[in-house]
């Protein structure tokens, strides 16, 4: 079975989001746990969490994919707005459990000249506090472009957070194909490698979803900058390859593509068609 949607623009609620996605042919999704450039987040309806859990039953819907907003850094110089990250996390955290059993997507942060090392440790700190024995929710890192001070610009980074926090089994990664391509791993040239590579680095039973875009920009460009699939510089082709590769069966794929619901619908048909499974 392919699990793929997109990431939802729609802010009417869980059921608003799973109908558009049924919409859209999709069977997952992703949304922003509140504003993505932060503030408080809207109370959560129980009548709607449970529409919404119904529905996602009826429709095979399998994991969603939470996203943190961008402004939440956790290797932020402030301590004020540490305290913001952490805040925050511990907030979506307790929300998530409304909806057991998902993912919840972060950007690891940007060390702001603190150095990366600095940054691994502090992000790492703030996954201490806020991680608990009790949730049901994976808190994934997602892997970035490198663009500016951002932290996960490679495997190893990510690994090296991992390995500071206690509670490593409430934590996966979420590999952005856009983000790895710009941070210089060839998914397009040699995909077995760079999965031969996390695989080695992370370990691939950490990788819990993919967001699936194409990229504006070349091979470690380290820009971030989303194309639609097909009209970038990885193309289609590689990204069937991606969805159709036997290590990432069964994982959500959320597109996080510059596009509309109907944009999107094209892509999820599209990538439906040419999906191989093995
Ligand atoms: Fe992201
Ligand atoms: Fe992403
Ligand atoms: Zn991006």
């Amino acid at each position: 079975m392919l699990y793929i949607g997109n990431h939802t623009t729609s802010s009417k609620g869980y059921a608003a989001m799973a109908r558009q996605m049924i919409k859209n042919g999709g069977n997952t999704f992703a949304f922003f746990t509140r504003n993505p450039r932060g503030g408080k987040a809207k109370n959560i309806d129980e009548k709607d969490v449970a529409k919404f859990l119904e529905l996602s039953k009826e429709n095979e819907f399998e994991k969603i994919v939470a996203h943190a907003p961008y402004t939440m850094n956790c290797a932020a110089a402030r301590e004020d707005l540490r305290e913001f990250a952490r805040e925050t996390m511990k907030d979506d955290l307790k929300r998530m459990e409304y909806t057991p059993g998902n993912y919840y997507n972060f950007h690891p942060g940007s060390h702001v000249g603190q150095g990366s090392e600095a940054g691994i440790a502090k992000i790492a700190e703030i996954l201490n506090d806020v991680l608990t024995e009790e949730q049901s929710t994976t808190v994934l890192l997602e892997t970035m472009a490198g663009k500016g001070s951002e932290v996960g610009r490679s495997f190893q980074e990510i690994r090296a957070i991992i390995d500071l926090v206690d509670r490593k089994d409430k934590l996966g990664v979420c590999l952005d194909t856009c983000h790895v391509w710009d941070g210089g791993y060839d998914i397009v040239g040699n995909l077995d490698g760079v999965l031969k590579e996390f695989d080695e680095v992370i370990g691939l039973g950490r990788l819990k979803a993919v967001h699936l875009n194409d990229s504006m920009n070349g091979l470690g460009s380290h820009k971030d900058r989303h194309a639609p699939i097909g009209e970038g510089c990885i193309g289609l082709e590689a990204l069937v390859r991606v969805i159709s590769h036997p290590a990432l069966k069964g994982i959500p794929f959320i597109l996080e593509t510059p596009n509309d619901d109907e944009g999107w619908t094209k892509e999820i048909a599209l990538l439906r068609e040419r999906y191989q499974e093995v």
